[in-house]
Formats: structure tokens, sequence, C-alpha cells
């Protein structure tokens, strides 16, 4: 059997080691994707450290990643619509196809999906395999780092418009990469004031750099005092939480308007506690986001890139694939945007 270099999670304890292991079998529906560029996200991390939900939903030994870019290595006997050497990204979701919410096609919300890199092979590897369905036509004239980071950005996307922001006052809590591009399409769609907070002032900095109307570091500075420089009166029209911390949840309810809409990314703990009384007194709207919606949140990615859109900021660094360690250190220090693991010069 081939072989290729890959980062796997070889054994149930913290760590990542980069090890050979065979190279996919490709099924009839299959694109075999050579990897260029892949980067490292939260859950990679998660993964990294071991933690308690990384021990119970992620088989060992498994390659790791989930984030990517690359050309097409090989396709199978169905597929028609890729070609060889075409660049490509791809949905890190693969869906069931059966249940009432694939057959309706609201493939996002299917019950029975499996996350590439989580609960199957992922792309911290040289080849990935994927079913055809899965694969996103990437537009050659942009820059492919871009692409290498269109799962989170999927994720803000996503979230950033599922709430009309055209004139609206936007708040956003947690200035990690997801919450920093959140902030840049919010501009982009035409919000009003588009505020972001955290406590990670190297995470401000990047938000300032992609023109965020303030960038609040909560521990120093208070939104009531923001909105009053802003000469904001009534609140908040729409709200995406992007951190995970139920305080930030809290602070963000207690100063939506009445009627404002708040859509939930951030992955928070199943007993954080909210004042409901808020909620219901002042009719908040409040939406839950899990990944990508396929593929319309796709298109519309590539298309307010080809606009003008510029996300570039959020990566911070690069390495090659064989210093991961190097980066994924520097991710769970905080002290990074986007880092990108290189695969092209493979020795
Ligand atoms: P991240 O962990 O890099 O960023 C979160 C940021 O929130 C950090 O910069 C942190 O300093 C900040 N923060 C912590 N407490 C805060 C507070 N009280 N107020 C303001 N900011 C605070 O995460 P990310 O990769 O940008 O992802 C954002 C969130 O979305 C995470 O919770 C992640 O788990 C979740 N996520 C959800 C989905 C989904 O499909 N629902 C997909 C990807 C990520
Ligand atoms: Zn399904």
């Amino acid at each position: 059997m081939k072989k290729m270099k890959a980062l796997v999670k070889k054994y149930a304890k913290p760590g990542l080691w980069l090890d050979e292991v065979g190279i996919p079998d490709v099924g009839v529906n299959d694109v075999l994707i050579k990897i260029k560029k892949t980067s490292i996200c939260g859950t990679d991390i998660h993964i990294y450290k071991w933690d308690d939900w990384a021990k119970k939903t992620i088989p060992v030994p498994m390659v790791t990643g989930h984030e990517y870019v690359g050309t097409v290595e090989a396709f199978g006997s169905n597929v028609q619509d890729v070609k060889i050497g075409e660049l490509v990204s791809g949905e890190g979701h693969i869906v069931c196809g059966h249940c009432r919410n694939c057959r309706a096609g609201r493939r996002h919300l299917c019950n029975a999906t499996k996350g590439v890199g989580v609960n199957r092979p992922g792309c911290f590897a040289e080849y990935l395999c994927i079913p055809v369905s899965n694969v996103w036509h990437c537009d050659p004239s942009i820059p492919s780092d871009i692409f290498s980071i269109f799962d989170p950005f999927g994720n803000a996307t996503h979230t950033a418009l599922f709430f009309d922001v055209l004139g609206e006052d936007v708040l956003i809590t947690g200035a990690g990469p997801i919450g920093i591009m959140a902030a840049a399409i919010a501009k982009h769609a035409g919000a009003r004031f588009v505020v972001i907070t955290d406590l990670n002032e190297y995470r401000l900095g990047i938000a300032k750099k992609i023109g965020v109307t303030r960038a609040v570091n909560i521990a120093k500075e208070s939104l009531h005092t923001v909105m009053k420089e802003l000469n904001m009166k009534e609140g908040f029209d729409v709200g995406l939480e992007m951190s995970g911390n139920p305080k930030a949840l809290e602070s963000m309810i207690s100063i939506m308007c009445h009627g404002g809409k708040i859509a939930l990314l951030g992955i928070l703990p199943s007993n954080a506690a909210i004042n409901w009384e808020t909620v219901v007194f002042n009719g908040l709207n409040i939406k839950g986001i899990y990944g990508r919606e396929m593929f319309e949140t796709w298109y519309k990615m590539q298309s307010m890139i080809q606009t003008g859109l510029d996300i570039s900021a959020v990566i911070t660094h690069r390495f090659l694939y064989s210093s991961y360690l190097e980066g994924f250190e520097l991710m769970a220090s905080g002290n990074s945007g986007k880092i990108i693991l290189d695969w092209e010069n493979i020795n």
C-alpha cells in the first residue's frame, strides 16, 4: 500500500504525532485531494490536548484536521464534474442523505452528520478523500491561503448573515478568528456599528486591523460607555455570540434592544444559565448556528471575497507541516489568529 505523511491522533493521550499512514482508497463517488495548505482550528486544539470532549468523540488512531485547500489528484468512476489538478476545498460535514432534512435540501441540519477529522480521517495529511458532493470548486483568482480557512470563514458567514445586518448595530462577543471574520462580514454587509469584545489584546488588535467600529477589552471598558460614545440609544440590534463564555452571553442579553436578535455559534457549557426574564420581557430572538449551509454559505463566502471582503489579516502565522507542534502550541496560547500549515513542500 502507498503511504503518505499525516498528523495522527495515534494514542488516547495529549499530543499529535507525525506518522506515515496508507493513502485513502477512492470510492466510486469520491474525490482524492492532494493537500496544499491546512489551517488549525480550535477543535484541533481540543483533540491535541485530549480534553473530555475529545476523549468521548475521537476514534484512535485517526488522521485529524478539517480546514484545507488542495488540488484534485484522482476521482471515482461515478464522478463527473471535477477536473484533475483543479483547486478545491470541501465541506467538512458529511451528511447522511436520507433523513428528513437532507431530503428537503437542508443538509446543514442533518441529524447523522459525520465530521472530517472528527469522526472520520481528516486533512492534516498529503491526501484527503471525500465524497464529490462535499467538494467546493475554488475560484483560482482568490489566494489559496484564503480557501484554507473557508471552513471557519463559513461558520462566521453563516452566523453573521443569519439576521439582516444592513444599517443595524452589531455586537460580537469573542474576537477569536471566527468573531473577527464575522466582524468583517457584518461591515461588508452594511452594518452601521460593529462592536467586538474580548479580553485578549492581541486578538482585539487584529479586529482593529479588520476595521471594526470599536474593539472593546471588557476587563477595562464597559459596553454601556461604548454605547454612549457611539450615541446609541436602545441597545444592539444583532448579537453574534462567538466566545462560548456564559458571561459574554449574559452581558449580550442585557444590552440588546427590545426585539433584538442573537445568533449563537460559541459552544457554551451545557449548564450555562441566562436571564430568561430579559429574553421573554424584551422579546429577544435566539438562534443556534451549526456549521455552514451547503452550499449557500460557500457561495456567499466566495462572492464576498470576489466583491472586496478582505479577511487576510486574520491569518497571522504560517508553518511547514513538520513544524506543526510549534503551530499547535501557539494556537493554544491564544496569541494568534489563524495558523496555516504548508503541505506543498514535502520532503
Ligand atoms: P476561540 O476560542 O479562538 O475564540 C474565542 C474568543 O473568545 C477568545 O479570543 C477568548 O479570549 C474570547 N473570550 C473568552 N471569554 C470572553 C468574554 N467573557 N467576553 C468576550 N470574549 C471572550 O474560538 P473560535 O475558533 O474563534 O470559535 C468561536 C466559538 O465558536 C468557539 O466557542 C468555538 O468552539 C465555536 N465554534 C462553533 C461552531 C459551530 O458550528 N457552532 C463551529 C466552530 C467553532
Ligand atoms: Zn441527514
